[in-house]
């Protein structure tokens, strides 16, 4: 295969596989056992087993399986197909937003009590804490409400910027 050029492409790459796994998609020909594969790029059967597995689970790497004659045994003929990374850059930015906007929604519908020792133990809702009579249930100290004003504009900065490149899409 080429050199992978599209910077989106290799981010979501790196993410999952790493660089090495990079290197390894790059080395892939056509196609190829990972026995080949592993001969080829110079990485340990163990490591190309993984690369392709997770390739394979994220529906970019596929396999053909081949008896052979002589020995019977199955021979796994691997092909990578970039083609669907893109769908999966789609998909996973379309659930971030989800989670973003849930968490959006749940921020500006509850009023939130921390507690009030130097390192914090946790943040509460406003229904936990009072079930709690306002103490802390990990270390017994008071709880004080918080002011999450600034958390709700972070994410609705971010809301809306995943929003603008949804729509690009
Ligand atoms: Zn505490």
């Amino acid at each position: 295969m080429d050199k992978i050029e599209d910077e989106n492409v290799k981010r979501y790459l790196k993410k999952i596989v790493g660089e090495d796994g990079i290197i390894v998609i790059e080395a892939m020909p056509e196609e190829v056992t990972d026995i080949d594969l592993a001969e080829k790029s110079g990485y340990g059967l163990n490591m190309i087993r993984k690369i392709l597995f997770i390739l394979h689970e994220k529906n970019i790497a596929h396999y053909r399986k081949q008896r052979e004659k002589e020995s019977g045994w199955l021979t796994y003929y691997w092909k990578v197909d970039l083609k669907n990374v893109e769908t999966n850059l789609k998909s996973e930015l379309r659930h971030l937003y989800k989670n973003l906007k849930e968490r959006l929604d749940f921020e500006r519908e509850n009023v939130f009590y921390v507690c009030s020792s130097d390192i914090p133990c946790g943040r509460y809702t406003f229904d936990y804490a009072s079930d709690n009579y306002f103490t802390c249930p990990v270390c017994g100290a008071e709880l004080e409400s918080e002011d999450n004003t600034e958390i709700i504009e972070k994410l609705e900065k971010r809301v809306e910027e995943l929003e603008k490149v949804i729509k690009t899409l």
